[in-house]
């Protein structure tokens, strides 16, 4: 493929070279620095049609040779191919002649998506990004046979991928080729005559981090032709070497309306690396360590995490060793255990849930965000789509959770997701894979990330009374991915409220003034104009300066912190040792037990060996904190405290102080709901009797005390009713 005729005795450009010294060159070049590669090559052809050469030898034979490749990739490879099929004498006979030339460790013409330009058009560059989109391999015509109906003769035509692209394909113009014949066809096109090479084309996307502020991730669409076509699925961090080049958009008419860029594959390098990627340096390396051994870490790493928002201790805690992660695992059978752990927020509106996430975005080291139905076609998973532009071929596009492998996707308005994401979620978060069957594509996609949602009441409040998982439009399956859930309820509480008002206030006075003085914003994808102010007024100061800091300053600096997470999640491993797995276990077992002691019938469904699980990975997560290649008992305490308070927070029935984590995931909680029940159906007693709509207070304290609940709890729970509004005094009604 994108074989041109080049003339022998051209310039090439300003170079010293016409193609045919370029040729010979080639030859030298092979023999010099890759005749062992060559041998190995001839000796695996043709079941490796690719001959691999470097771009770092490449520029040692000789620097305008170098720039060459750069400045006229095309007549490069062409000259190289010529020289490895034709001029290269090898110790035994081989006819090569369907070898590709590739090149790599090629880093010299890196550029970002976005900043690609016309003058790149034709010069061999490298572009790092996510394939967001991949169509399935075919096959096209390399060379295309076209039989003369006059008088039989078969004329193949050289296709290039360019006119694939462009939805048209290379005829015969110059005529029958038959000497004698030569007319202009008709020709009729022999599939057995000609001949076919594997094709693909993706959709690269730029990687979260390299997205300039506020913008919106650029894709670029890369043509892949021969042995590495299929290599990549979607999702995959990888860098391109290729050549650019435009092509031309018709319209229905087949006028050309507008030009794009194409990227025609030579080379792919998978870097599927995450935190890996993130430098160290010795000295901070140092300072890492130094900072492990602080008794006050774990107080100021949660500071450190969205301290412009007041408050949620438990919950930036929970973000903290969401961001370590737990380790995680293969088990001797062969299947994937993850460590990442998963995180829900549930609750009213306006109380900072929105904000938490793209904080996080901020500190993880790679992260994602999501929100709603909104985001992309493909959603949190992926889905098969019908390419625009390639006749309606299906192609498979990856969602949020795919492209951010070794990362961390912030879900906000988890609610809201497309149905498809609700059954694929399941496999997402549990097995860290997508698969998708759709039009006979069948494609599974790695998503090892861990998931922080968000998520607002269906009825735009959250009810006590009501069951979690009902709320929040999800099934509970679901729901028990996550290894922790938070409730947060937005109850009028004056002290409460008056501190969160005082540090809001306090923010948005040293936002102010940080904006005048700070006119860099840090990257996030839909900036509010609040945000950049509090953004701003969290640009990490310096830190060990001893001066007094903005208000709502993180106590670590981002970039270090960042590090930091970098450091430990690369190089700590930790393993629970004996201590640790005993008191796991007793806490384990006393969950269950409470579980089904709380009300005897209880379907057993609630606390399962998955919370087991969460426990592990979150005492990892905390040894991990610590940089400890052991998870002791003490890191244990932390992380059963941490699981405590989550099940507290969303299932801990306020009657008889058990958890009943049926309440969260299905059920409403169940000794409450029984006796809202009691006065509702008293009240109906009442009111069909006597034909009313006011029930006397004395009537239904006096039918509960029947029932056997105390006085005091009786009043507790109308008054309860009385304030959720869900029933009136006389007077009070709308
Ligand atoms: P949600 O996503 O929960 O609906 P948002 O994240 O959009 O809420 O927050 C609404 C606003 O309220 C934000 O601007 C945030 O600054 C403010 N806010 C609410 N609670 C707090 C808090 N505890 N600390 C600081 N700001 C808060
Ligand atoms: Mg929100």
């Amino acid at each position: 493929m994108m074989e041109e005729n080049f003339n022998l005795n051209d310039r090439i450009g300003n170079s010293k070279y016409t193609m045919e010294t370029l040729i010979d060159d080639c030859a030298r070049f092979l023999k010099n620095r890759h005749w062992d590669d060559m041998l190995r090559f001839i000796n695996e052809y043709p079941g490796q049609k690719s001959m691999y050469i470097s771009f770092k030898k490449l520029i040692r034979h000789g620097f305008d040779f170098g720039n060459v490749m750069i400045d006229f990739p095309n007549e490069m490879f062409e000259a190289m191919r010529i020289a490895l099929i034709e001029k290269i004498d090898f110790p035994i006979d081989v006819d090569i002649s369907g070898a590709t030339v590739r090149i790599k460790e090629f880093g010299q013409n890196k550029i970002s998506i976005h900043a690609f330009r016309e003058t790149n058009i034709e010069q061999l560059v490298s572009v790092e990004g996510i394939v967001r989109k991949a169509t399935n391999v075919e096959a096209i015509y390399a060379k295309t046979a076209y039989q003369c109906l006059r008088c039989g003769h078969v004329t193949l035509v050289p296709q290039s991928s360019i006119a694939y692209v462009e939805n048209r394909m290379e005829e015969p113009y110059g005529g029958c080729e038959e000497e004698t014949c030569g007319k202009r066809g008709p020709f009729k096109i022999r599939n057995r005559l000609s001949s076919f090479v594997d094709f693909q084309r993706i959709q690269l996307q730029e990687p979260p981090e390299t997205i300039q502020n506020g913008g919106q991730p650029q894709s670029l669409e890369v043509v892949i032709v021969g042995d590495i076509a299929g290599d990549v699925v979607p999702g995959n961090r990888i860098i391109i070497t290729g050549i650019l080049n435009a092509i031309n958009l018709t319209n229905k008419d087949g006028k050309t309306v507008a030009c794009k860029y194409v990227l025609y594959a030579n080379y792919i390098e998978h870097i599927d690396k995450g935190f890996q990627e993130v430098e160290i340096s010795p000295d901070e390396e140092r300072e890492i360590l130094e900072m492990s051994q602080d008794p006050d870490l774990f107080d100021k790493l949660v500071a450190s995490v969205a301290p412009s928002i007041y408050g949620y201790e438990d919950i930036k805690l929970a973000i903290l060793l969401q961001l370590f992660s737990g380790v995680p695992k293969i088990t001797v059978d062969g299947s994937w255990l993850r460590g990442d752990i998963h995180i829900m927020l549930i609750g009213d509106p306006g109380i900072a849930k929105s904000q938490l996430l793209r904080y996080v975005l901020r500190i993880a080291p790679r992260a994602n965000f999501s929100t709603g139905l909104g985001s992309t076609k493909a959603g949190l998973t992926a889905s098969a789509v019908k390419d625009e532009l390639k006749n309606g071929a299906w192609t498979i596009e990856a969602g949020v959770l795919p492209m951010t492998n070794e990362g961390i996707v912030c879900a906000d308005e988890m609610d809201k997701m497309r149905e498809e994401d609700r059954s694929g979620l399941h496999e997402a978060m549990e097995q860290q894979t997508v698969t998708i069957s759709k039009a006979g594509l069948i494609m599974t996609l790695s998503a090892k990330c861990s998931v922080l949602a968000a998520a607002n009441p269906k009825y735009g409040r959250f009810d006590e009374y009501e069951g979690l998982a009902d709320q929040i439009n999800m099934p509970p399956a679901l729901l028990s991915r996550f290894d922790l859930i938070y409730v947060l309820q937005d109850k009028p509480n004056e002290a409460l409220d008056t501190k969160i008002a005082n540090h809001i206030l306090n923010i948005h006075r040293s936002g102010s003034k940080a904006r005048i003085t700070n006119s860099t914003l840090p990257g996030y994808s839909d900036p509010d104009p609040l945000m950049v102010k509090l953004f701003e007024s969290c640009a990490p100061p310096k830190p060990h300066d001893g001066e007094v800091k903005e208000y709502g300053s993180p106590v670590i600096e981002t970039e270090f912190m960042r590090k930091y997470i970098a450091y430990a999640r690369k190089k700590v491993f930790p393993q629970i040792n004996q201590e640790a797995h005993a008191l796991l276990l007793d806490f384990y077992i006393s969950l269950r037990k409470n579980n089904y002691g709380a009300s005897g019938n209880k379907n057993p469904i609630s606390i399962t060996a998955r919370q087991m699980e969460g426990m592990i990975r979150l005492t990892e997560a905390v040894a991990r904190v610590r940089l400890k290649p052991e998870a002791s008992a003490e890191d244990a305490k932390v992380a059963i405290s941490i699981i405590h308070d989550s099940l507290r927070n969303v299932g801990m029935d306020s009657e008889n102080g058990q958890i009943d984590i049926d309440s969260v995931l299905v059920g409403r909680k169940t000794s409450l709901k029984d006796k809202i029940k009691l006065i509702m159906d008293l009240m109906d007693g009442y009111m069909k009797d006597h034909q009313t709509r006011e029930v006397p207070l004395v009537y239904v304290v006096e039918g509960l005390v029947d029932a056997g609940i105390s006085e005091k709890d009786a009043a507790e729970h109308i008054s309860r009713l009385l304030r959720d509004g869900k029933l009136f005094r006389k007077g009070e009604e709308e």
